[in-house]
């Protein structure tokens, strides 16, 4: 077989369905948050960023960069190991820590990403369940829906936010079998919020486990960063909440917060927690120092800031009449409905403008439903918006795109 050729149509196919992916090539710029700047053939152009997950800037924050800075002197670069094989730092312990006090938990136990631990947690928890059923919201990120497909389980898609398909499904079920509800709170590309109290109550109703994919919402939501559980006092009723280190916190890794007793489980029976290198002391270390300020006070701040910049944003855009989903949350999906106008518009915004804002085409989204994921962050200024939204109004004219009737 002629294996390069092979390679190659597959990448011919996306080109010709319009969905190839470019990466921009950013260098960011610490200090000067959302500015990069970006390397092409040509050379460099500065840019203002509109897309990252860094939602509140932390990864640039002299308290998250001072304590990487700590950790690299005290600790060097990795960590030397798994965690069982010399790769505990002390740093890790402190974060699972940390981890357990923001969700209001037992224990938190930490994975190498988000999708690592989804992946491994969810594997782990429905595989070992005898007979067990995962009953998975239909727009669940694709690390629980590996993780689920891994654990080899039974499952179940209910219709997304629908409480009830969710509850006619669970009444489908034996009784007896254990059950676990996957879901999320805040969902990252419409940026809706899932009913977190209706699926609790379904679910002690039933006797069903509860997991919250809270990614798009830690450090966000709630008075001291715990996400939309928190916000709405629900923590504790959920069995396991599971989160980043790589978005609002600004750094990287991902996490479970749970029961002593399920932690201690997924510690010990998780091929993708036991088998890898844990993270470097500086991104525990960095990680915390973020947790912790995103607990404080000066949290606030910032989230009160992210939600002022968001709604400017929406205004301006209403005013313009260029359409975006309204929803509850920090997440603006500006509406292109066109994988090509989609793409095209991006690489003006970017090549003519100095914006940056990666279009999401299928399978991301579904086709038909193309569009622009803007995230406004605390350190987006007037003139920043000011400037997106006039490109936007341009290119929405040259473009020949449908308005939003006023
Ligand atoms: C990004 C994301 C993850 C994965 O987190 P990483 O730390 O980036 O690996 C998990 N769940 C959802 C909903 C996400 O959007």
């Amino acid at each position: 077989m002629d294996y390069e050729s092979f390679f190659r149509s597959k990448i011919d196919g996306l080109h010709k369905e319009g969905r190839y992916r470019v990466f921009a090539d950013l260098e960011r710029q610490a200090g000067q948050f959302p500015r990069a700047t970006r390397h092409t053939s040509e050379g460099t152009q500065d840019v203002t960023v509109w897309c990252s997950n860094d939602y509140l800037g932390m990864g640039q924050h002299p308290v998250v960069t001072g304590a990487m800075h700590e950790a690299i002197e005290r600790c060097g670069a990795g960590a030397g190991g798994t965690r069982n094989i010399s790769g505990t730092n002390h740093y890790h312990v402190l974060l699972e820590n940390e981890l357990a006090d923001l969700h209001g938990k037992e224990a938190a136990l930490l994975f190498t990403s988000g999708y690592v631990s989804n992946w491994a947690a969810l594997g782990t928890i429905a595989g070992m369940l005898p007979g067990c059923v995962v009953l998975s919201d239909a727009l669940n990120h694709a690390s629980m829906i590996e993780g689920i497909r891994h654990s080899r389980a039974e499952k179940r898609i209910w219709k997304h936010n629908d409480i009830e398909d969710l509850e006619r499904q669970l009444a489908e079920i034996e009784p007896g079998r254990p059950k676990l509800i996957a879901f999320e709170s805040v969902y990252s590309m419409d940026g809706d919020i899932a009913p977190i109290k209706e699926i609790c109550d379904i679910a002690d109703k039933y006797g069903a486990m509860t997991y919250l994919d809270e990614v798009h919402a830690v450090g966000l939501y709630g008075p001291r960063g715990g996400g939309v559980a928190e916000r709405e006092g629900l923590m504790d009723r959920l069995t396991v909440i599971e989160g980043t280190l790589g978005k609002a916190f600004g750094v990287m890794g991902g996490y479970i917060a749970a029961s002593e007793a399920l932690c201690d489980f997924v510690r010990s029976y998780a091929s993708g927690f036991i088998f890898t290198t844990s993270l470097p002391p500086t991104l525990a270390a960095g990680a915390q120092a973020s947790i912790a300020f995103l607990k404080s006070d000066g949290g606030e701040q910032l989230r009160q800031r992210q939600r002022d910049r968001v709604e400017a944003v929406r205004r301006s855009l209403d005013r313009v009449g260029i359409p975006h989903l309204e929803n509850p949350s920090h997440i603006v999906p500006v509406m292109v409905k066109d994988p090509v106008k989609c793409k095209m518009i991006s690489d003006i915004l970017l090549d003519t403008f100095g914006i940056y804002i990666q279009p999401i085409n299928y399978p991301t989204v579904p086709k038909g439903l193309e569009r622009l994921r803007i995230t406004p962050s605390p350190l987006h200024t007037d003139g920043d918006i000011d400037h997106l939204v006039r490109s936007l109004e341009s290119l929405w004219s040259q473009c020949a795109l449908a308005r939003a009737v006023a």
